[in-house]
C-alpha cells in the first residue's frame, strides 16, 4: 500500500501546484490520475494553446505551464499513479483514508484532496456489439507504450491528431508489422502536416489508409484476430488484426467520485470556501471539480484553493503544531 500525507486525485495544474504548497509545509503528496500523463485538461485538450491569464506569464503554452509545474513540484518528490482512475475511498480503523484504483492499487493517507477537474476522461467508444469482449484482448483506447505493438498487426480508427500521430509513429519506426488507419470521412480533423505525412506513408505502402469506412465488427477466439470494415461504397472488407485501437477522443464524467458520499451540486463537489473542505472531514475539493458561490473555473483560482486547503490539512494532521507563514524569498525551497 502506498502511504503518504496527502493523496491528490487528479494531476492537472491544480493538483500539481498543490504538491508544491504542501511541500513547503513538509507534507508529502501522491497523485493519482486516470490519464497516462500529468497535466489534466492542459495536456489532454490544449497543450499547444497559449494561456494569457497565469499571473506573471503574459503568455505561456498550456504544455509549458505543466512542464513548469512539474519542475516546481520536483523538489518535493511527489509519487504518481498514472493511467488508473481512483474508484473507491474507505475510512480505515485509524481514521486514515484508503483510495483504491481501478487496477487495485491502494493508497493511504490522513488527507485526500480531490483535484479531479471535469472528472475522469473516458474514451469515446465505437458502437460495435462485441467490443467489450475484446477490451484488453486486442482492443485498446489509449496507446500507453508503443513498444507493446512491436511486430503486431494494428488497425487504428479515427480522424483526429491521436489517430494520425500514432499511425505515423507505429509505421515510421517500424514498430507494428502492419498499420491500417480507418476513418469514416475522406477529410481529417488533425493537423495538415500530419494528414500529409499519413498520405505520404500510404503511398509508400507503410500505412494502409481506408477512408469513408468504419470498423463495424470484431472476430477472434479469445484474442482479437480480425476486424470487419464497412466501406461506404465497397461494402464489407476483412482485415487480420492483433489490435484494434479506436482513438475517438475522451469525454469527461465525474465518474466514481459521485458515489463517495460527497455533497454534489451541478456535477461538482460543494465546498466550504474557508478551506475548500467538503462535507467529509479530511477530504478537500479544489480546482474545477468544486463549486461554491461565485466559483470561476480558472487555473489561478484553483492555485489559490489548493494553497488554502493544504494549510487546513496541516492543522488537521498536526493539531498541536502552530504553522507560521514563511515567505519562499526568506526560506527558499527545502525539498525532501
Ligand atoms: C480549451 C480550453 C482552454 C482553456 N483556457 C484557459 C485559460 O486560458 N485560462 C484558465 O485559467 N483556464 C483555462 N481553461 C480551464 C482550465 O484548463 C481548467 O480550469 C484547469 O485545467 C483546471 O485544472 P484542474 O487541475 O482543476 O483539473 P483538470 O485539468 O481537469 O485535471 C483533473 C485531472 O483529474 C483526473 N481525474 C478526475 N477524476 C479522477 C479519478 N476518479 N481518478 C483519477 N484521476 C481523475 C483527470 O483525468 C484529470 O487529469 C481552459 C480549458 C479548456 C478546455
Amino acid at each position: 500500500m502506498i502511504q503518504t500525507d496527502i493523496i491528490i486525485i487528479g494531476a492537472g495544474p491544480v493538483g500539481l501546484f498543490t504538491v508544491f504548497e504542501a511541500g513547503l509545509l513538509k507534507l508529502r503528496c501522491h497523485l493519482i490520475d486516470s490519464l497516462p500523463q500529468p497535466g489534466g485538461q492542459c495536456s489532454e485538450i490544449y497543450p499547444k494553446k497559449p494561456i494569457y491569464d497565469i499571473p506573471g506569464f503574459p503568455e505561456i503554452l498550456a504544455g509549458d505551464l505543466i512542464d513548469n509545474l512539474m519542475a516546481q513540484a520536483a523538489p518535493f518528490k511527489p509519487g504518481f499513479t498514472l493511467g488508473e482512475a481512483a474508484m473507491t475511498i474507505n475510512t480505515m480503523n485509524d481514521g486514515r483514508f484508503k483510495v483504491t484504483t481501478v487496477k487495485g492499487t491502494e493508497h493511504c493517507a490522513p488527507i485526500v484532496m480531490i483535484a479531479g477537474g471535469l472528472g475522469v476522461f473516458e474514451p469515446r467508444k465505437p458502437p460495435i456489439d462485441n467490443l467489450s469482449i475484446y477490451e484488453d484482448k486486442g482492443v485498446e483506447y489509449i496507446i500507453r507504450n508503443p513498444n507493446f505493438y512491436q511486430d503486431k498487426t494494428c488497425v487504428i480508427a479515427g480522424g483526429g491528431d491521436s489517430a494520425l500521430d500514432w499511425s505515423i509513429f507505429l509505421a515510421e519506426n517500424n514498430i507494428a508489422s502492419s498499420v491500417t488507419l480507418v476513418h469514416r470521412s475522406a477529410s481529417f480533423r488533425g493537423h495538415l502536416d500530419s494528414v500529409q505525412k499519413v498520405i505520404d506513408l500510404a503511398e509508400k505502402g507503410k500505412i494502409n489508409l481506408i477512408t469513408e469506412a468504419e470498423v463495424t465488427g470484431l472476430e477472434g477466439k479469445g484474442l482479437l484476430e480480425e476486424v470487419i470494415i464497412t466501406h461506404q461504397t465497397q461494402g464489407e472488407l476483412r482485415k487480420k488484426a492483433n489490435h484494434f485501437i479506436p482513438l475517438f477522443g475522451l469525454k469527461p464524467s465525474l465518474g466514481p467520485i459521485s458515489d463517495w458520499g460527497l455533497e454534489i451540486e451541478k456535477n461538482a463537489i460543494k465546498v466550504n470556501t474557508l478551506d475548500y473542505s467538503t462535507n467529509i472531514p479530511g477530504i478537500y475539493a479544489i480546482g474545477d471539480v468544486n463549486t461554491y458561490e461565485n466559483k470561476l473555473k480558472l487555473i489561478l483560482c484553483g492555485f489559490h484553493e489548493g494553497t488554502l486547503a493544504v494549510q487546513s490539512a496541516f492543522a488537521r494532521i498536526f493539531p498541536e503544531k502552530k504553522n507560521v507563514l514563511k515567505y519562499t524569498t526568506v526560506n527558499g525551497v527545502q525539498g525532501f
